[in-house]
C-alpha cells in the first residue's frame, strides 16, 4: 500500500487515475481512504497524509494513530483540517507524549483531562508538564481523583508530584483506602514509598491484607506480614484466598497465624471446588464438619474418608 510505504507521487496516481469524471467521486470508498488516511499517518507520510485530506479523507481517521506513534506535524495538519482535539489530547497524554501534549495545549486542550489521563498512564514527564501549566489534581467522578489513579498506575513518581502539588490521599468508608488500591493491583512499590515515607497504612471499607488476598497478590501478601499484619484480626483474608483459589496465599496465612478453624474459609473452600485449599485447611486443623451445609459437608467428609479428592469438581455446582 503506498499510504503505508509514503509514496505521495503513486498515492497521487491511485487517487486520481480512478477519478470518476462525472460524479467526481474518488476511486477508493470512505473505508479504503480510511484506512489509507491512518496507515499514512501511523508511519509519518506527511505528504500522503496532505494529498488523503484533500481527496476527501476525514481526519478523525488517522489523527489516533498519528498521536499514538508521535507525529506531531501530522496531528496539527488533522487538527487544521478538523480533527477531534479532545481524543488527540487523551490518546497524547496517555502515552506520555510531552512534547505533542505541550502542542496541543497551546491549541486549547484541557490540560486537566490531559493530567488524568497523564496520570493513568504513567508519564511523569507529561503530568510535570501538565501540572507546570496549570493543571490541578482533581475529582475525576464523586469519590476517586487523580491521586487514585496514580495508585492504581502504581507509578510512585507521579504520585509524589501530584502529592506536593496540593493532591490528596482518598479516604473514606465506601472506597478501598490508597494502600488498599496499590495492594489490589499488586503495586508493592507503592505499599514501599509509603513505609519509607513513614505513612499509614489506610484500608478504607476493607482492610489492605483482605484486598491482596481477595486479589492474589502473594507478594503484597507476604509484605504486609511481614511490616506486622495479622491475619488472626479477622478471618476475612483467608476467607478471600480461599474463594479466590489462592493456594499461596492460604498457606502463607496459616503460617502467619491465620486460624485455621475458621468455619466460613473451609465452607467457602469447599463451596468453590479448590479441593488444594480444603486439604491445605484440614492439615493445618480445620474441622470439615464446621461446614454448615449438610450437602456440602457431607460431601467433603465422604471425599475424605474415601480418600479421594476431598472435593469433588462439581462442588462448584452448589
Ligand atoms: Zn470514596
Amino acid at each position: 500500500m503506498p499510504a503505508k510505504h509514503g509514496d505521495a507521487a503513486l498515492t497521487s496516481l491511485l487517487l486520481n487515475s480512478g477519478r470518476d469524471a462525472t460524479t467526481g467521486a474518488w476511486p477508493v470508498d470512505d473505508f479504503g481512504i480510511s484506512i489509507a488516511l491512518h496507515q499514512a499517518a501511523m508511519h509519518g507520510h506527511q505528504a500522503v497524509v496532505k494529498l488523503l485530506l484533500d481527496a476527501g479523507a476525514h481526519p478523525n481517521e488517522g489523527i489516533y494513530s498519528a498521536a499514538a506513534n508521535g507525529h506531531v506535524e501530522i496531528v496539527e495538519m488533522l487538527l487544521d483540517a478538523g480533527g477531534d482535539l479532545v481524543s488527540v489530547v487523551e490518546e497524547a497524554s496517555a502515552s506520555n507524549q510531552a512534547d505533542l501534549v505541550l502542542a496541543l495545549i497551546n491549541r486549547g486542550g484541557d490540560v486537566d483531562l490531559a493530567l488524568e489521563r497523564a496520570v493513568g498512564g504513567g508519564g511523569k514527564e507529561t503530568v510535570q508538564l501538565l501540572l507546570d501549566e496549570g493543571a490541578t489534581c482533581h475529582q475525576i467522578d464523586g469519590c476517586h481523583n487523580c491521586v487514585d489513579a496514580a495508585i492504581v498506575s502504581g507509578n510512585v513518581d507521579v504520585l509524589e508530584l501530584l502529592l506536593a502539588a496540593g493532591g490528596k490521599l482518598h479516604i473514606c468508608d465506601y472506597c478501598d483506602g490508597p494502600t488498599a488500591i496499590a495492594a489490589q493491583h499488586g503495586h508493592v512499590n507503592m505499599l514501599k514509598l509509603f513505609l519509607d515515607r513513614g505513612w499509614a497504612i489506610i484500608h478504607g471499607r476493607l482492610g489492605t491484607l483482605d484486598v491482596a488476598s481477595i486479589y492474589g497478590q502473594t507478594e503484597m501478601v507476604k509484605m504486609l506480614l511481614s511490616i506486622g499484619a495479622s491475619p488472626a484480626e479477622d478471618g476475612l483474608c483467608l476467607v478471600a484466598a480461599a474463594g479466590a483459589d489462592s493456594l499461596d496465599i492460604v498457606r502463607v496465612l496459616l503460617q502467619a497465624g491465620a486460624d485455621p478453624h475458621n468455619a466460613e474459609a473451609i465452607q467457602e473452600a469447599a463451596r468453590c471446588g479448590h479441593t488444594e485449599i480444603l486439604q491445605a485447611l484440614v492439615e493445618a486443623g480445620a474441622d470439615p464438619r464446621m461446614i454448615e451445609d449438610p450437602a456440602l459437608r457431607q460431601l467433603v467428609l465422604s471425599g475424605i474418608e474415601t480418600g479421594g479428592a476431598v472435593v469433588p469438581n462439581d462442588c462448584k455446582l452448589l
